[in-house]
């Protein structure tokens, strides 16, 4: 050997070597509920366009080194819903929409990676920022032929028996799917050993973080869904405390590594509301939880594998309405969601049912931006008007209903305006059949190179740690 191999030699000993046939310990699959490529690029152009440039501020996650994209179509429809495009995240298998990790009659059950990895000797968490027996995060440790079987999805958890698990609450904590009152959910959970912990606060007081846990909203507050982020106020839960919460869960006298699924599971609501500037704080908010994994894959860089995709694209999101100047710095002074401009409006309507046009008028100028700050055009303002006349002057109450919201039709119409205004176009309140993209970093994040079909994830990822999928 003359020097130039021998040192060659070396450095494969060294540095590839002990990469080859390493398995990672740490495994962190985050899934944005809804989130296409164009929600990241929304986020993206936004984050430059505030600063009036011209171009693309990247996320954490659009930085990783192998991003590819993969299919949503579930094995009945073109479209997927949540459940079937959870399960193929899940479980690798295609179902039909509406079935929860089972084959499409309901009655054969998948395994899912999050099983395999427990099987394994790995702790698990699973955690999303709406209701933890929602459809994302349920394909990973429920099996039911129906993701409406909130109940029956619950009483899963204590058969999973994996480690952690946070969200908002429980959507049918009594019910039974047929309508029978049946145990609370939260004395089966205690039963089988878990602590149920309401908020961070005392989260943090837990002398033991190593216990099995699950993590939701304090009482009194919202158990569907933690808040938007854009509505957030300071002491809500959110989806940074919850994933900060869960790595240190997982990681407290645990020696075995962790399987920990995220999923911003808001983006999707903002979407089905055709509502950008709601979706772009989701997207942002979800990219905090991806920077809070990466942080951690940096300590840990030969041991962890990150993976962040989505179970389907949400609105049909375009970026680009018309003109090549883009404006979706306009979305800036939109202060809250649709959902809680729609409640303002209705609080308006309670206090003061004759409000005049010019009362409502400076409620959504207050909140949008729109008259003071972006210029509204006769037609698109009387459209808004004639919605006002119907509600306040002939108090004919009217909603835009969408998949998790049923918004006031005023408010509704004025966020469609800012959204047009603001360059965006949506082209459904439902899923689309649109590609979704596909990013990882860590060991065997290379394996994700090519075009894929969304069952393939899990495959891949239970192929590189070593999962019995
Ligand atoms: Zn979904």
């Amino acid at each position: 050997m003359n020097r130039k191999s021998i040192l060659s030699f070396i450095v494969t000993v060294l540095f590839v070597l002990p990469l080859f046939g390493q398995t990672p310990k740490y495994i962190f699959y985050l899934i944005g509920d809804g989130m296409g490529l164009n929600h990241v690029n929304l986020a993206e152009v936004y984050q430059s366009d505030i600063q009036s440039k011209v171009g693309v501020t990247p996320l954490i996650f659009s930085q990783f080194p192998y991003v590819t994209f993969a299919t949503t179509f579930s094995q009945s429809n073109g479209v997927t819903d949540s459940a079937a495009g959870g399960s193929a995240l899940a479980v690798g298998k295609k179902t039909k929409n509406g079935v929860l990790s089972m084959d499409s009659t309901g009655t054969v059950p998948y395994k899912s990676i999050a099983y395999a990895a427990k099987e394994k000797g790995l702790k698990v968490g699973i955690t999303t920022s709406v209701s933890i027996d929602h459809a994302t995060p349920a394909a990973f440790y429920a099996n039911q032929s129906s993701r409406s079987k909130y109940y029956e999805i619950a009483n899963d958890i204590p058969r999973s028996n994996f480690d952690f698990f946070a969200g908002s609450g429980f959507l049918s904590p009594t019910t039974t799917f047929d309508k029978k009152e049946a145990p609370a959910i939260e004395g089966i959970l205690a039963n089988a050993g878990y602590t149920i912990v309401k908020g961070k606060n005392e989260f943090d007081k837990q002398k033991d973080k190593s216990k099995k846990m699950i993590l939701t909203n304090v009482n009194g507050t919202d158990v569907d869904a933690l808040k938007f982020a854009i509505d957030q106020e300071p002491g809500d839960l959110t989806l940074e405390d919850i994933t900060k919460s869960a790595i240190q869960a997982l990681t407290t006298s645990n020696n075995n590594g962790f399987f920990l699924m995220v999923e911003g599971g808001k983006i999707d609501w903002s979407s089905h509301a055709n509502d950008a500037a709601t979706t772009i704080k989701e997207v942002l908010d979800f990219n905090k939880t991806v920077q809070l994994a990466y942080d951690f894959y940096k300590q840990h860089p030969n041991e962890t594998l990150i993976v962040v995709t989505a179970d389907h694209e949400t609105g049909g999101l375009g970026i680009g309405n018309g003109s090549s100047t883009l404006r979706t710095k306009n979305l800036s002074n939109q202060k809250v969601s649709q959902a809680l401009l729609s409640k303002k409006i209705g609080q308006l309507r309670t206090d003061n049912p004759n409000a005049s046009w010019n009362d409502v008028k400076n409620l959504i100028s207050e909140n949008t931006g729109l008259w003071t700050k972006i210029k509204v055009n006769a037609p698109e303002e009387e459209l808004i008007k004639q919605a006002y006349t119907k509600s306040f002057v002939n108090h004919q109450n009217e909603t835009s209903k969408s998949l998790y919201a049923s918004d006031d039709k005023i408010a509704a119409l004025a966020i469609k305006t800012l959204n047009a205004l603001s360059s965006i176009a949506w082209s459904s309140s439902n899923h689309s059949a649109a590609y979704v993209p596909v990013y990882a970093i860590g060991v065997g994040a290379d394996t994700f190179n090519q075009m894929l079909d969304n069952t393939d994830i899990p495959k891949k990822i239970a192929e590189i740690a070593n999962l019995n999928l």
